[in-house]
């Protein structure tokens, strides 16, 4: 943070610093204020605003709804009075619907290029004004500033939003269809705005001194620095194998969202820590999410596939034994000299081809210790002999040369010097269905209040893969796509399957060989600032999570909704109240008057 200070004009600074300042020191009060324009997007239509701020919140949180019949839809809002000097005129769209002179074309839009009309393409097109009073409608500012100071008032915009309350009819193949559609505005709080306002080619903007007037006092929002959005990892400062060697940890951090924690236990298990409560088996939350337990160990290793021919096993001659070091005891005896100790390139492949060597013996000791990547299944009964995960002994060796003829499918272990942690940790789990896996979260992360699984499925689709609950942030999802090699689009801000899948991957790489950098999470880099217009989004989704709640009682509460509009589902004093106490405890009193400000 720096002041600025009316003194720095005649005191001169003598810098000791040996760098010179290559990066200029940006206008703070700048960049607090384009993020609290951002937020507001006051002087827009709605159908020019982006998806950020407050538009982005009331996207996210809408529609909220009951029951497949009825729902709660965000149209747009407006943020203060818009009007013209004798009230006549009024909204946002009167202030941006034109005429031509020249065609009598009418439209509402922004006018670009000295006022082109789009019909005839001439510049004649003018802005609409009041026929009363003549003039174009423009904001009002309930008190101005020095009011506000006075009287101690806050210097604030009332925020409107258009509601439409829809009642939907479901036909006999389930598709819904509009029964009925209430539309109103919904008068939501008053937002304190940063002052002061001022206009900039024929556009309003807000907050050229960066701060709020709150009951006649100064104060500005102080920024945070936090850690980034995105996946970090490092090392565990507590936990040790048994080699004396640290643990890895991963976390994937949201800007607004739940926390999830990737740790071993000294059993060399990887598990999901969700808010930092409960853990549980890695392998139990990929279950949760819907994947085959069947399914986990391919989805991380590699196949290493031994056949069986009447007790005999052997390795098929394919690519997929290019990089495998050829041993005397797997080539037939007349060819053992040339081949053995060589190892697998793509022309060595099509020589042994040639000589019709299409297979490789593998001896007996071959399978021991190996890890099985599916289940061992008897190919006549089809019952399971040996479950996937399992390290091979000697029984297990015995029981494979049993079998008339199957596969025996491994993880190609490449070199690891110890048991891969999925599989491992795999054969500590016992849940054997998403149902068993979801109940078994619902016990350890969501304990005491009762839930259906299909709420808890949806309740775990929520949290980490919707917009409405979990945001990233393009900066997030950029970080994140480099660190684990993604391609997930910039705008997917919430969290994938596959994001889940790359952390697992990197930590596992980390863990069993080695490859993989660290993060070091104090590094200013891993850090960023938040500014004001995402820290009141974050109070705003908190307000609009408890306006929805109270919503869904109110939908629950009345079955005949007929006569009912928009208004009588939405409470919005839970809004207010959440702005209130943010501006009270967020921000720190600015001492009016001195050129000071915080950044
Ligand atoms: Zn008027
Ligand atoms: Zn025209």
């Amino acid at each position: 943070m720096v002041s600025r200070s009316t003194v720095d004009s005649i005191i001169l600074r003598k810098s000791f610093g040996t760098v010179k300042n290559i990066v200029p020191v940006p206008n703070l009060i700048e960049v607090q204020s384009k993020s609290f324009n951002d937020f507001v997007q006051l002087d827009y239509l709605p159908s020019e605003r982006l998806v950020m701020g407050l538009e982005k919140a009331l996207r996210d949180v809408f529609p909220i709804e009951h029951s497949d019949k009825l729902s709660l839809e965000f149209v747009s809002y407006e943020l203060g009075n818009w009007a013209c000097t004798c009230g006549l005129l009024t909204g946002i769209t009167n202030r941006y619907t034109w005429e031509c002179t020249r065609c009598d074309k009418r439209d509402c839009s922004r006018l670009q290029d000295g006022q082109k009309c789009t019909g005839c393409d001439k510049k004649t097109a003018r802005y609409i004004q009041c026929p009363s009073c003549h003039s174009r409608v423009g904001i009002k500012v309930p008190l101005s500033v020095q009011e506000c100071r006075d009287g101690e008032e806050t210097y604030a915009f009332p925020l409107k939003v258009k509601i439409q309350l829809i009642a939907w009819d479901i036909d006999d193949q389930g598709v819904r269809h509009v029964h009925d559609i209430k539309e109103q505005n919904v008068y939501f709080a008053d937002v304190p705005v940063m002052v002061d306002l001022y206009e900039q080619d024929g556009q309003y903007f807000v907050g050229n001194q960066g701060t709020f007037i709150i009951n006649g006092v100064d104060r500005v929002v102080v920024s945070q620095l936090h850690r980034s959005p995105g996946a970090v990892f490092s090392k565990s400062k507590k936990n040790k194998d048994l080699r004396g060697k640290p643990y890895y940890l991963a976390r994937i951090i949201p800007m607004r969202g739940s926390w999830i924690d990737f740790e071993f236990d000294t059993n060399d298990c990887l598990y999901v820590r969700i808010d930092k409560k409960k853990k549980v088996l890695v392998t139990t939350f990929l279950q949760a999410m819907g994947t085959n337990r069947q399914d986990i160990l391919p989805l991380f290793y590699a196949s290493n596939m031994v056949y069986i021919q009447d007790g005999d096993l052997y390795k098929k001659v394919d690519e997929t034994l290019i990089g495998q070091r050829l041993e005397q005891s797997m080539l037939p005896e007349e060819h053992s000299a040339k081949f053995a100790g060589r190892r697998v390139t793509s022309t060595l492949l099509s020589e042994l081809l040639k000589l019709k060597i299409n297979r490789l013996v593998v001896h007996d000791g071959a399978l021991f210790n190996k890890v099985l990547r599916s289940d061992f299944i008897d190919q006549q009964t089809g019952e399971l002999l040996i479950e996937q995960g399992t390290t091979l002994n000697e029984t297990h060796c015995a029981t494979i040369k049993q079998q008339k003829n199957g596969f025996v499918d491994l993880v190609d272990l490449q070199g690891y010097i110890f048991q891969p942690t999925m599989a491992l940790t795999l054969t500590h789990d016992r849940c054997f269905s998403q149902d068993e896996a979801l109940h078994d979260l619902h016990a350890k992360i969501w304990p005491g209040d009762s839930a259906s699984l299909i709420e808890v499925k949806e309740r775990l689709e929520r949290q980490f893969f919707s917009n409405r609950y979990y945001d990233l942030t393009r900066v997030g999802r950029i970080r994140l796509n480099s660190k684990l090699g993604l391609h997930i689009d910039e705008t997917q801000t919430a969290l994938t399957y596959e994001d889940i899948l790359g952390t697992i991957r990197y930590i596992i790489a980390l863990r069993e060989r080695g490859v993989g950098e660290l993060d070091d999470i104090d590094h200013l880099g891993n850090r960023r600032v938040r500014l004001v217009g995402e820290l009141l989004s974050n109070q705003i989704y908190t307000g609009l999570a408890r306006m929805e709640r109270i919503a869904k009682e109110r939908f629950r509460m009345q079955e005949v909704q007929s006569a009912l509009m928009p208004q009588d589902f939405l409470n919005v004093k839970p809004l207010s109240a959440i702005l209130r106490e943010f501006f009270w405890v967020r921000s720190i009193i600015s001492i009016h008057g001195s050129n000071e400000s915080f950044g």
